[in-house]
């Protein structure tokens, strides 16, 4: 099995492969829970899908504009060329918030070398220099001394993008973090689910140490200490709400809806809370 999101990962099959161990876990998981079985669609490609559905209906608070969790650390996926166009056409606006052509010119290289790096290279950045001069992610950036965010997803929303759009431009993995999707090798079906505490032995990100998506760890005082503002008890909701046109943009109408129906057929979110409900993905910095 291969974790679907990260097929694109830089690191190539030693990140997106699933170890046999996992692999063992993830099939027991998805025998033992209920799951509906659906179609996705993903960047225009159709794929069978069952899903663990009753974990969208687990709470999540994505507050990242107070959140000092570095999970735009690393770069986790090669940029796709509508990514690498925005970038292109708004490079005053990327500088400004990420610095990366200032870096790049203070260390040597010249404009044309830096646009042919945006171009060509899997990071929009000369490989040796992903990660090191340009630290965590290319595309992130600070706009204080404690949270980061992500350039792109900036751009789109100073353009006045709407979430479909800002779905297009951003790296898949990115838009559906923390949702996991493990794929039979071959790509036939998708198994897709969020990390907690069933799942988190063969997810590929350790819900212990998110706050956004574990409410229990952002009451805990260990947080507090570290994230002393923001991640409020009142503003956890279900993931299906939070991330409601995340998931309509990413994996399809189709797949949304018999997530949000059957959630709600069981009791387990509520009409009402669709409507009062904040989008995420729209939010700006105040
Ligand atoms: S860990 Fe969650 S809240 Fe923090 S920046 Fe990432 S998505 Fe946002
Ligand atoms: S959300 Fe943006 S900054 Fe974060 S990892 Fe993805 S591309 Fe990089």
């Amino acid at each position: 099995m291969k974790y679907f999101l990260f097929l694109n990962h830089p690191k190539g099959q030693e990140v997106y492969k699933v170890s046999e161990e996992r692999e063992k876990m993830a099939r027991i998981h998805f025998k033992s829970v209920d799951t509906l079985e659906t179609e996705v669609t993903i960047r225009g490609n159709i794929y069978k899908a069952i899903i663990d559905y009753t974990a969208f209906s687990n709470l999540a608070n994505f507050d990242c504009f107070n959140c000092q969790d570095p999970c735009c650390a690393d770069n986790p996926s090669i940029y796709e060329d509508l990514t690498r166009e925005l970038i292109l056409d708004n490079l005053k606006e990327y500088d400004n918030l990420t610095h990366n052509l200032e870096i790049l010119l203070e260390i040597g290289k010249s404009p044309e070398e830096i646009i042919e790096s945006i171009k060509n290279d899997d990071v929009m950045v000369p490989d040796e220099n992903a990660e090191e001069e340009i630290s965590l992610c290319t595309c992130s950036f600070k706009p204080n001394n404690n949270s980061t965010l992500c350039a792109i997803h900036s751009i789109c929303l100073s353009k006045g993008m709407t979430a479909r759009e800002i779905v297009e431009y951003k790296p898949m993995v990115c838009n559906l973090w923390p949702i996991d999707i493990i794929a039979e090798d071959d790509l036939s079906v998708l198994y897709i689910t969020m990390p907690d505490d069933f799942t988190t032995g063969f997810t590929i990100e350790d819900y212990y140490g998110i706050g956004c998506i574990n409410k229990e760890l952002c009451e805990s005082a260990i947080f507090r200490r570290k994230n002393p503002e923001g991640f409020s008890e009142n503003d956890f909701k279900p993931v299906i709400v939070a991330y409601g046109d995340t998931i309509k943009y990413s994996l399809g109408e189709k797949c949304y809806e018999d997530i949000k129906n059957n959630l709600i057929a069981k009791n387990l979110v509520f009409n009402e809370e669709f409507d009062e409900r904040e989008q995420q993905i729209l939010k700006k910095i105040n």
